[in-house]
């Protein structure tokens, strides 16, 4: 017997970029939220959630057990007391990214691979985020800062990759991404985009994957 042929819809690029910006804008953001979603007693909350706020996609909390506060996924977006303890030896820089920023944005730790830290944002908070304190206002590569990326980059063809991270660069609007081309190096996309339910990549073809 054959068997049905199946159909990628068609989605038009303003309702695709609607489906996955709500997914992202609907995030749970507070612990509070997170404890009466999954049926928890509520928990005091850390004071680390306010400098760095909880965000939990849909599509992640419908993953989680409900009722056990321990559940590994739970643990890993549920801000813990622990975090505003300060300890000697600790740092908010621990990969020591700050003195590897050769220009706003760029970072340059090993030879032949580049770094850009394109956005702030992400569809999840993760706790154990080593940038959680990284500057991005001042670290943004993007706008008018964007000439010195190239001018790096042009200065030092040794670099044969560029990855594009954050943050999470999918958290963008199309329009917002820089225009990685004249770089002319193969690009690689960090992104925790999968964890929401619509597709992020666009294609007029119709047809599309999730990131
Ligand atoms: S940069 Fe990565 S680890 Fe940090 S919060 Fe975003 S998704 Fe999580």
């Amino acid at each position: 017997m054959n068997k049905p042929a199946r159909i990628i819809p068609r989605t038009s690029r303003a309702k695709h970029a609607r489906q996955w910006q709500q997914a992202l804008s609907g995030a749970v953001d507070s612990p509070a939220e997170l404890d009466r979603r999954l049926g928890l007693a509520p928990r005091p909350a850390a004071g680390a959630a306010r400098d760095f706020r909880v965000r939990v996609p849909e599509a992640f909390l419908d993953r989680i057990r409900p009722g056990d506060p321990d559940d590994p996924l739970l643990r890993q977006v549920f801000p813990d007391p622990r975090e505003d303890a300060v300890q000697p030896g600790y740092s908010t820089d621990p990969l020591a990214e700050q003195e590897a920023m050769a220009v706003p944005g760029l970072l340059q730790k090993y030879p032949g691979r580049a770094l850009l830290t394109l956005t702030g944002a992400c569809a999840i908070h993760c706790r154990y985020c080593f940038r959680r304190h990284f500057p991005y206002a001042e670290a943004s590569p993007r706008g008018a800062r964007w000439q010195a990326v190239l001018d790096h980059l042009r200065a030092h063809p040794d670099v044969e990759e560029i990855i594009l991270s954050g943050g999470d660069p999918l958290t963008l609007a199309d329009a917002g991404w820089p225009p990685v081309s004249p770089t002319s190096r193969p690009c690689r996309t960090c992104s925790a985009c999968a964890c929401i339910p619509a597709p992020r990549w666009y294609c007029p073809s119709g047809s599309h994957r999730r990131c």
